[in-house]
């Protein structure tokens, strides 16, 4: 599936693959809680390829932004999707067959910005791409029709996609327990199980 959103197989030759794990010591507070050195460290990372990865990585990025603490003790941290980190206005194309469910702009540093949620029903399933250009949202109604390989988005520069170097933050959900316009992309250890599975792996996804 994954290999459908940017019309190209996601291989050696085209993509890298990309650690910000806790446990890549690399990655300093330094440099993911300076925006131009998290920016920099980024592109260092992926040249001209894309960076991707993320699924379930458990991240400490996420400490510079107060919106992902709901209590010291319950600090969201495990990533839920993937990530595609390539230059902004990077076209993305719907994976799959579905239409528009919903989306919104969801404001605050950190947060997605611009989102799109497709759902899929031969699949039963819902996709949610993240951190847009805030054009993407402008032609869109629920409901819409999406085909597969459509061109459906873009990736968004700093100034629009919650302030980070541009990426995708593309995530499946099974359950969206009523949610529109956004749902959790980063969740705490404690709730890993539940949303592991109405989360499921896009790379080994169809
Ligand atoms: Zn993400």
């Amino acid at each position: 599936m994954i290999d459908r959103l940017f019309g190209k197989p996601i291989s050696d030759s085209t993509c890298v693959a990309l650690d910000l794990s806790a446990t890549n010591l690399d990655l300093l507070p330094s440099i993911y809680g300076n925006d131009i050195a998290f920016k920099a460290y980024i592109e260092s990372k992926i040249g001209d390829k894309i960076g991707f990865g993320g699924y379930l990585e458990h991240r400490v990025i996420y400490e510079t932004y107060a919106n992902f603490a709901t209590s010291s003790a319950d600090f969201r941290n495990i990533h839920l999707g993937m990530d595609f980190w390539t230059k902004a206005g990077t076209p993305v194309f719907a994976p799959l067959d579905g239409e528009v469910r919903s989306f919104q702009v969801n404001h605050g540093a950190g947060n997605y910005g611009p989102t799109i949620i497709l759902h899929h029903p031969a699949e039963n399933i819902y996709s949610l791409y993240g951190h847009l250009s805030m054009g993407d949202l402008s032609q869109l109604e629920i409901g819409l029709p999406i085909s597969a390989g459509q061109k459906l988005c873009h990736l968004g520069n700093s100034d629009e996609n919650g302030g980070w170097p541009p990426h995708l933050h593309f995530q499946l959900i099974r359950d969206m327990q009523g949610l529109k316009g956004d749902y959790p992309g980063v969740c705490s250890q404690r709730d890993a199980e539940y949303y592991a599975h109405n989360c499921p792996d896009p790379s080994r996804y169809g």
